[in-house]
């Protein structure tokens, strides 16, 4: 099992239990070379760590929710399904490779601000100014003019 850290081949199981669901089995391993430690569930599928809620309680990751999540914020903007499947896939995929059981709700909604930050800026700004409640309108008006001045920078460098 090759560290995912510093990319050693050997590492040590530190404790290794079945996991009820899907029969899989969950190891928690050290790398022997720089001594960080992983998660691996070693089965054909990954588990979906449980969200923590602002509130405190848990509940089952839903898919649902995060496709209508983006969905909502990428309305008439020119993605494609295809790209909004593969933004999915990959915020599911760094959810599970954080080897962690419970999630709270606030990192899946940073997740999926960054992947709304390379689709499309738009997007993400209605999301941002959604889920982030931002405190007042100045702060608002900051991340547009950050997302501005990005824009004006890759118009330059284009030219
Ligand atoms: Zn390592």
């Amino acid at each position: 099992m090759r560290c995912p850290f510093c990319g050693a081949d050997e590492t040590k199981v530190i404790d290794s239990r079945l996991v009820a669901e899907g029969g899989q089995v969950r190891r928690r391993r050290q790398c022997l070379s720089c001594s960080e430690r992983f998660t691996t569930y070693e089965a054909a599928e990954l588990l979906m760590p449980r969200v923590i809620k602002r509130d405190g309680t848990r509940e089952p990751f839903e898919e649902g929710k995060l496709r209508a999540g983006l969905q909502r914020a990428l309305e008439k903007r020119p993605v494609s399904v295809e790209q909004i499947e593969a933004a999915i896939t990959q915020i599911k995929h760094g959810l599970q490779t954080t080897g962690e059981r419970e999630v709270p709700s606030r990192l899946i909604g940073e997740r999926i601000m960054a992947k709304l930050r390379d689709l499309d800026e738009v997007a993400y700004v209605r999301f941002a100014s959604v889920y982030r409640s931002f405190q007042d309108i100045s702060e608002f008006r900051a991340e547009l003019d950050k997302l501005e001045s990005k824009a004006g920078k890759a118009r330059d460098t284009s030219n």
